[in-house]
C-alpha cells in the first residue's frame, strides 16, 4: 500500500469545499455522473479509432444506493495508479483562498476553476473510494481511499470489469442524499439528457397491489435529446412533445427555433416562444443551459439578451465559460458572439414567419408582442431588425407594419406643423365614444393595451421623425390633430365664467382627481359635455407606475378637463335659463365687482413706474382691501350660480353622463344618477 498527501497548498481543502459550497451540495452527483459519462465517451472514441480492441459491452452508467453509500459506476476507460496520481492527487491549487473568497457564492465557478469536479464528492461524503481498472491491456485494478483529510491511500485490488466505481460514504449531516426520491430528482434535474444511458436501480411495476422491481434497468435519461438531432429530420409534433416534456404545465408554444452552430463557437439548442396568458406569468428562468448535455443552470442571464430570457427551451454550448462569475461572463467575447447570434436567429425567424405566413403571424401577434416590444425597448440591434415586422393593431382589429401604418395615416393625420399624429386607445370599451368621434373624422385609432405600450410609445416618438402619439381622450379631437389655427372662441368671457361656475359647483368629489372646466365650440351635433385627460400628465403617471424614481408623478392627482360644448342645445339652454334665474341676483354683485375693479385699476395706474418703497403703505393696504373685496364678491357670485345649478337637474345629469361615459361614476353618485334619471323620465 502507498500513502501520500494530496498536492494542495492550502492546509486542507475539504473544509473549504464544504463551507463555501454549502448551498450547492447537490451538484456532486452531476459532477460524478458526468465524469463517468466522459470516461465512457472516451472509451467509445478509442474503440472507434481502433485503439481499444476489446469488447465495449453495455456502457450504461449506474447510480446505486447502499445503506450509507452512493456508488457511481461506469465501464469507461478507467484509471491506472499513475493516472490517479496525476489527475486526482495533484490538483493545482494556487491562490486558492483569494479565489474562494471572491466566488464563494458561485460553486460552478469554483469547481470549474480548479477542476474540482471529483472533489465535490467531499461536500457530502466523509470518505470516498475510487475502485478502478484501466482499459489498457493487463491493467492492475486499484483502490484509492481518502477520508476527507489531505491523506489518501492507494492499493491494488481485485476488479473484474474495466471501468470505475466511485463510492461515497455519506456524511451524517447529509443523509438526505441517501433517499431514493432525492437522488431520483437530482438525476432528473442534472442528468436527463446525458449522452450515455444512466440507470438508477431497476424499473418498477405494479404487481398484486404493490410496486415490485423488474429486471430492466431504470434508465433516467434521453441520450439523444431533440436539440442534438437534425432539424430536417424532425417534425412539428416532435418539437411540441419535447416542449411538453420540459414544461408539462404550459400551453403549446407559439414558435420555436432550432439553433445549430459549429463556427466560430459551438451552440445547439431549441428556443420556444411560449404562449403567455398574462404578464404575471412571465418567468425569466425557464431556459435551461447545458454543457455537452450536462445540465448547468436555468439562469441564463448575462448569456442571452435580457428580453430573450423570457423564452423557454434549452441551450447547449461548451463554449460558455461557466467557471467565471456572471458579471465577467457578459464581457467574454464568446458569450457576446453567442448573444448576438441568438438575437439574430430569433429576429430572422420572426422575419421569415412574417414574410411567409403573415396571417399566422398576425394571429399570434397578441402573444408575441410582449417579446418583441421588450426586445425593441431594451436592445437597439433588435429594434433595427424588428421595426420591419413589428405590428400595430388598430381598434378595428387590423394589423399594420410601422411603415404601412405611416402610409395609411399620413394624408389625414398630419397636423398643421407637419407632425404625424398617432391616435391610440388603451381600452376599446372605456374609450368607445372618443374612438367613435375620431373614426367619424376619418382618423384611425390604434389599440395599445399592452403593459409595455406606454414605454413603447415614448420610444417610437423618438425613433419616428416628426411624430407624436396621443391617446384619443387626451383632448377634443380638433386639438389632438390641429389642422388650422384655432378659431376664436365664440363664447364671451362672462358666459364662459358663468358656465364654469355652474358646472364646477356640481362636480362630485372624487378621490385623487381634479377637474378643470373649459368651454369649446364643438358643433351642435357633438356631445354636450366630455372629459379629457392631458396626455403628458397621464403618461408621466403611467411611467411612474412602471419605473422607479418617478414616484413624484405617481403621487399627483389625476387631472381631468370637463369640456362643455357651447354649441350644444342643452348647454345653450342652461345659459339662457341661468340668465333668467340669476340675472337679478347677479347684477348688483357684478356692478359692485366692476366698481371695485375700476378703483383698483386706477390705483395700480398711479403706482406704475414706482418702486415698491415709494408707494405709501396706505395705498398698498387699499389695493389689498380691494382685492379681498373682489374675492368676496366673486365667491358671492359663484354662490348664486351654485344655488341655481343645484336646482338644475340638467347640469347634474350632463356631468354624470360624462363621468359615466368614462367609467368614473360610482357608488353613491351612480345611485343618485339612476334615481334622478328615473325622475326625469316620469
Ligand atoms: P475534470 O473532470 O474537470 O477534469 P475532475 O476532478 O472531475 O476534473 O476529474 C479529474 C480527472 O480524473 C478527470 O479529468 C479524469 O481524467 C479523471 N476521472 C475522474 N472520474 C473518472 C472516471 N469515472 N473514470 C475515469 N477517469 C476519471
Amino acid at each position: 500500500m502507498q500513502k501520500g498527501n494530496i498536492g494542495v497548498t492550502t492546509e486542507n481543502i475539504f473544509p473549504v469545499i464544504k463551507k463555501f459550497l454549502y448551498s450547492d451540495h447537490e451538484i456532486f452527483l452531476r459532477e460524478l455522473v458526468s465524469n463517468a459519462v466522459d470516461a465512457t465517451q472516451k472509451l467509445k472514441t478509442l474503440s472507434s479509432i481502433g485503439e481499444f480492441k476489446g469488447e465495449v459491452g453495455d456502457l450504461t452508467v449506474h447510480v446505486s444506493l447502499g445503506k450509507d453509500t452512493i456508488t457511481v459506476s461506469d465501464r469507461g476507460i478507467g484509471l491506472t495508479a499513475e493516472e490517479i496520481d496525476k489527475y486526482i492527487n495533484q490538483i493545482a491549487f494556487s491562490g486558492a483562498n483569494d479565489f474562494l473568497e471572491k466566488y464563494k457564492n458561485d460553486a460552478n465557478a469554483i469547481i470549474g476553476h480548479f477542476g474540482l469536479g471529483f472533489y465535490s464528492a467531499f461536500m457530502v461524503a466523509k470518505k470516498v473510494e475510487i475502485i478502478t481498472k484501466s482499459y489498457r491491456d493487463g491493467a492492475q485494478a486499484v483502490k484509492w481511499t481518502c477520508d476527507g483529510s489531505p491523506e489518501f491511500t492507494i492499493e491494488d485490488t481485485g476488479k473484474a470489469e474495466r471501468g470505475t466505481d466511485i463510492v461515497l460514504y455519506i456524511d451524517d449531516d447529509c443523509k438526505e442524499f441517501l433517499e431514493e426520491a432525492r437522488i431520483s430528482s437530482l438525476l432528473k434535474k442534472y442528468c436527463s439528457f446525458l449522452p450515455i444511458p444512466v440507470a438508477f436501480g431497476k424499473k418498477k411495476e405494479w404487481k398484486d397491489g404493490k410496486q415490485v422491481e423488474t429486471d430492466e434497468d431504470n434508465v433516467i435519461n434521453d441520450s439523444t435529446p431533440l436539440w442534438t438531432q437534425k432539424p430536417s429530420e424532425l417534425k412539428d409534433e416532435d418539437y411540441k412533445k419535447f416542449y411538453r416534456d420540459l414544461y408539462p404545465m404550459s400551453d403549446e408554444p407559439l414558435f420555436w427555433i432550432h439553433l445549430n452552430v459549429d463556427y466560430p463557437f459551438h451552440l445547439t439548442g431549441i428556443l420556444y416562444f411560449p404562449k403567455v396568458k398574462s404578464n404575471i406569468e412571465l418567468n425569466k428562468n425557464k431556459i435551461q443551459l447545458y454543457c455537452n448535455q450536462v445540465y448547468v443552470t436555468d439562469s441564463v442571464e448575462g448569456i442571452v439578451p435580457d428580453f430573450l430570457t423570457l423564452l423557454h427551451g434549452v441551450l447547449d454550448s461548451p463554449d460558455i465559460p461557466l467557471n467565471v462569475s456572471r458579471s465577467y461572463l457578459q464581457s467574454d467575447s464568446n458569450v457576446k458572439k453567442i448573444s448576438t447570434y441568438i438575437t439574430k436567429k430569433v429576429s430572422d425567424r420572426l422575419q421569415s414567419i412574417f414574410k411567409n405566413d403573415r396571417k399566422q403571424f398576425e394571429e399570434k401577434w397578441n402573444d408575441l408582442n410582449i417579446f418583441i416590444n421588450y426586445g425593441m425597448l431594451t436592445q437597439e440591434d433588435f429594434y433595427d431588425r424588428a421595426k420591419d415586422f413589428s405590428l400595430f393593431n388598430d381598434t378595428d382589429g387590423k394589423y399594420y407594419t410601422f411603415e404601412e401604418y405611416k402610409t395609411l395615416i399620413k394624408d389625414n393625420q398630419t397636423d398643421k406643423d407637419g407632425n404625424l399624429i398617432y391616435l391610440y386607445a388603451n381600452n376599446k370599451d372605456e374609450q368607445y365614444s372618443y374612438i367613435e368621434t375620431a373614426t367619424n373624422k376619418g382618423y384611425n385609432v390604434l389599440l395599445m393595451d399592452g403593459h409595455l405600450d406606454i414605454a413603447l410609445v415614448s420610444m417610437l416618438e423618438q425613433k419616428f421623425e416628426k411624430a407624436r402619439f396621443t391617446r384619443v381622450d387626451g383632448d377634443i379631437i380638433d386639438h389632438l390633430i390641429v389642422k388650422e389655427d384655432k378659431k376664436n372662441e365664440a363664447l364671451e368671457a362672462d358666459k364662459q365664467e358663468a358656465l364654469s361656475s355652474i358646472f364646477k359647483s356640481q362636480l362630485p368629489k372624487i378621490d385623487k382627481a381634479e377637474f378643470n372646466v373649459t368651454t369649446q365650440a364643438l358643433g351642435e351635433n357633438a356631445t354636450p359635455v366630455m372629459i379629457t385627460q392631458s396626455e403628458y400628465m397621464r403618461r408621466m403617471k403611467e411611467m411612474a407606475n412602471i419605473q422607479a424614481g418617478m414616484s413624484f408623478y405617481g403621487e399627483m392627482p389625476d387631472m381631468f378637463n370637463i369640456v362643455l360644448n357651447s354649441e350644444h342645445k342643452l348647454v345653450k339652454g342652461i345659459l339662457v335659463d341661468k340668465d333668467k334665474e340669476c340675472a337679478a341676483a347677479v347684477a348688483p354683485v357684478q356692478a359692485e365687482m366692476d366698481e371695485v375693479n375700476k378703483q383698483r385699476n386706477e390705483l395700480k395706474k398711479k403706482q406704475e413706474g414706482k418702486k415698491d418703497e415709494e408707494i405709501p403703505t396706505a395705498e398698498k393696504d387699499q389695493v389689498n382691501e380691494l382685492d379681498k373685496k373682489w374675492e368676496t364678491l366673486k365667491t358671492q357670485k359663484e354662490g348664486i350660480y351654485a344655488d341655481y345649478a343645484a336646482k338644475n337637474k340638467v347640469v347634474r345629469q350632463l356631468i354624470d353622463l360624462a363621468l359615466l361615459q368614462n367609467g368614473m361614476l360610482k357608488g353613491e353618485a351612480l345611485n343618485n344618477f339612476v334615481k334622478r334619471s328615473l325622475e326625469l323620465i316620469k
